[in-house]
């Protein structure tokens, strides 16, 4: 059976039952069949699937790690988490999190003007708010209201201007004041493809010399009981813990150091973000190299470690984890449109009487493959192609010819890899399967959904919903349906992808894109004007399951209008134009006008192919 690395990226959220690939949790669904249900509700495209249940996994295991460590540990500092809105700021996501979250006091971490208003809103009462990045006057100003709604909010300062400003708007405003935190620009580096955010030279935080100054100017302006947090935050994605355990060691020593200095109700060190999640589907490709336990341990005993070095007491950890709370609640699913071989059918040859010399054999080729010859023949095969396709260029063959040739060619690769399917030594069909790509043409948008694959080169899980009890034979290549050419997630010869040879035109076969939950929704682009997919949430109990919050994919009038068009000009201009035309009678020029409202209010995904 093949589990595309399940065991890998999975963590037990998924199993495998008859073929399908199901939810580990109350009734087991099948995602196929979550599909076909939405499908048959007339929801068509891509599908963006959310699950709380796996957000509620994720807080609870954060929750519970860190609890079960402090209590290994005995230590007495508290334990809180902040849910980085950056992260997802979805309401499908955001809104579920928050629910989840109130019996843990979960709050969340603003970083720019629109994410600290929406905190505002929703976040649990009582439960911590967190402001990071750069600040100007008024967002250190909707801070102060937050702290004088009763939030309980810590604005964390990346440089010393932040500081004036604090200070000279809490002269102007009520007495409750927020919290303050200072972020330290740490002399150990980030690491990872986001390493940007760590280290020495990073964009952010406070080095020692202006910790220094931070702590005088706080003292001055009688702020100093304010200042309750320090922070500090390596990057997204951390592969290894070495880098964190030396980043504690140091916070824990600035620490430490603030309070002698009289820091008094310094009392927590938030550790950000930067607990990874495993994304590989294949061994030696893993992208996380320790587990949430490890991590917890690490921290708690680092920073206990620590307070009984130097007779002080132990800080309340923060954590700002957003990748790992929210990646694995998303699936991205998509149909596939087409393969690439699927027009080569052996229907349509129109060999001649008389063929080139190279068709014939081709021809014989064909007829003539079996399993010891299977390589040898396909090899021969693409020669004899690449002789008719200059052939052709040179005039000496017609279209006929070329096209016949193509035909064979595909026809004897799906042969040969059928002959060798089941054969006990596999290294001929692998050679076959390294050497020609099936393209599946898949009904989404590779910029839309998965930006990271584009930016960053960050691969996703990727597994057909079905047909897991049938072994796959086509190595893939993936094409999305805009029109880039970085639109396609490339065949690798290291670690293959394969999928299965279907027939589109008589069945469905559906691609799942998994965790998908952190960062891909916002960031995702819309070029060629293809939006958000359709979205639902699905809650997965005993008794089975129910599709909640189904907000469909954007319709062309309104994504025209979110790029400032005038829709109703384009209405006009459009009736205009059809008015206008000498072509059509009237009783058509209505008929093809409702055509176009129809179009235009509805999402631009492709819906045919009975799909
Ligand atoms: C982005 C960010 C996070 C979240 O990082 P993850 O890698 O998603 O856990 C946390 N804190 C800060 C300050 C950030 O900028």
């Amino acid at each position: 059976m093949m589990d595309y690395g399940l065991e890998l990226w999975g963590n037990e959220n998924f199993i495998i039952k008859d073929g399908k690939i199901c939810i580990n949790s109350g009734s087991k669904p099948a995602l196929i069949d979550i599909v076909k249900t939405l499908r048959n509700d007339g929801y068509k495209g891509p599908l963006l699937l959310r699950f709380p249940h796996l957000i509620q996994k994720q807080i609870e295991s954060i929750y519970g790690s860190f609890a079960k460590a402090r209590k290994e540990f005995g230590y007495k500092g508290g334990f809180n988490a902040v849910y980085p809105l950056k992260v997802n700021q979805y309401p499908g996501f955001v809104k579920n999190l928050v629910r989840l979250g109130k019996s843990y006091n979960y709050g969340l971490e603003a970083g720019s003007k629109a994410e600290l208003l929406l905190a505002m809103a929703y976040n649990n009462e009582n439960a911590p708010i967190t402001v990071n990045g750069f600040k100007d006057k008024e967002l250190i100003n909707i801070g102060f209201i937050a702290a004088e709604m009763g939030h309980n909010i810590t604005l964390t300062i990346e440089g010393l201007n932040e500081l004036e400003a604090i200070i000279e708007i809490s002269k102007e405003r009520f007495k409750p004041k927020p919290s303050i935190g200072l972020r330290v620009r740490l002399h150990s580096a980030g690491v990872g493809i986001w390493a940007k955010s760590g280290g020495i030279n990073s964009k952010f935080g406070l080095t020692s010399t202006e910790l220094i100054e931070a702590f005088n100017l706080l003292k001055e302006n009688k702020l100093l009981e304010q200042f309750s947090m320090i922070h500090f935050h390596l990057g997204s994605q951390i592969n290894e813990i070495h880098p964190l355990k030396k980043a504690l060691n140091e916070a824990g020593n600035i620490y430490t150091e603030l309070r002698k200095m009289g820091a008094k109700n310094l009392k927590a060190i938030n550790l950000g973000g930067g607990l990874a999640v495993e994304y590989s589907q294949f061994k030696d490709e893993k992208s996380r190299h320790y587990t949430l336990r490890e991590y917890a341990n690490d921290v708690v005993f680092i920073l206990k470690n620590i307070a009984e070095q130097k007779s002080d007491v132990e800080p309340d950890i923060f954590v700002e984890s957003g990748r790992f709370i929210a990646a694995s609640h998303a699936i991205l699913i998509a149909p596939v449109l087409e393969l690439f071989s699927q027009e080569y059918a052996e229907s349509k040859l129109i060999l001649k009487k008389q063929n080139p010399k190279l068709i014939d054999e081709l021809y014989d080729l064909y007829q003539s493959i079996k399993p010891t010859n299977a390589l040898e023949y396909l090899h021969d095969s693409i020669d004899h192609l690449e002789s008719i396709l200059t052939l052709f260029d040179l005039g000496y063959v017609d279209l006929k010819d070329r096209s016949n040739a193509e035909i064979l060619t595909q026809l004897i690769t799906k042969k040969a890899i059928l002959l060798l399917k089941d054969k006990p030594n596999a290294a001929d069909l692998r050679a076959i399967q390294n050497e020609v790509q099936e393209r599946y043409l898949v009904n989404f948008s590779l910029f839309q959904s998965m930006p990271d694959f584009w930016g960053l080169a960050q691969n996703f899980p990727i597994m057909p919903l079905d047909k897991l009890d049938e072994k796959p034979t086509r190595s893939a290549s993936i094409w999305d349906i805009t029109c880039d050419s970085d639109g396609e997630i490339s065949y690798s010869k290291d670690n293959p992808l394969l999928l299965h040879d279907v027939d589109i035109e008589k069945e469905s076969y559906f691609l799942g894109f998994f965790l998908v939950g952190a960062y891909q929704e916002v960031l995702g682009m819309r070029h060629n004007l293809f939006t958000h997919p359709t979205e639902a949430s699905v809650r997965v109990s005993d008794a089975g399951y129910e599709l909640e919050d189904i907000i469909e994919a954007q319709s062309i009038l309104d994504i025209l209008e979110d790029l400032d068009y005038d829709i109703h000009e384009i209405m006009d201009i459009l009736n205009e134009r059809i008015s206008a035309s000498t072509l059509v009678d009237e009783k058509q020029k209505k008929h093809i006008l409702g055509e176009l409202y129809l179009f235009l209010n509805d999402n631009g995904y492709l819906k045919s192919i009975g799909l």
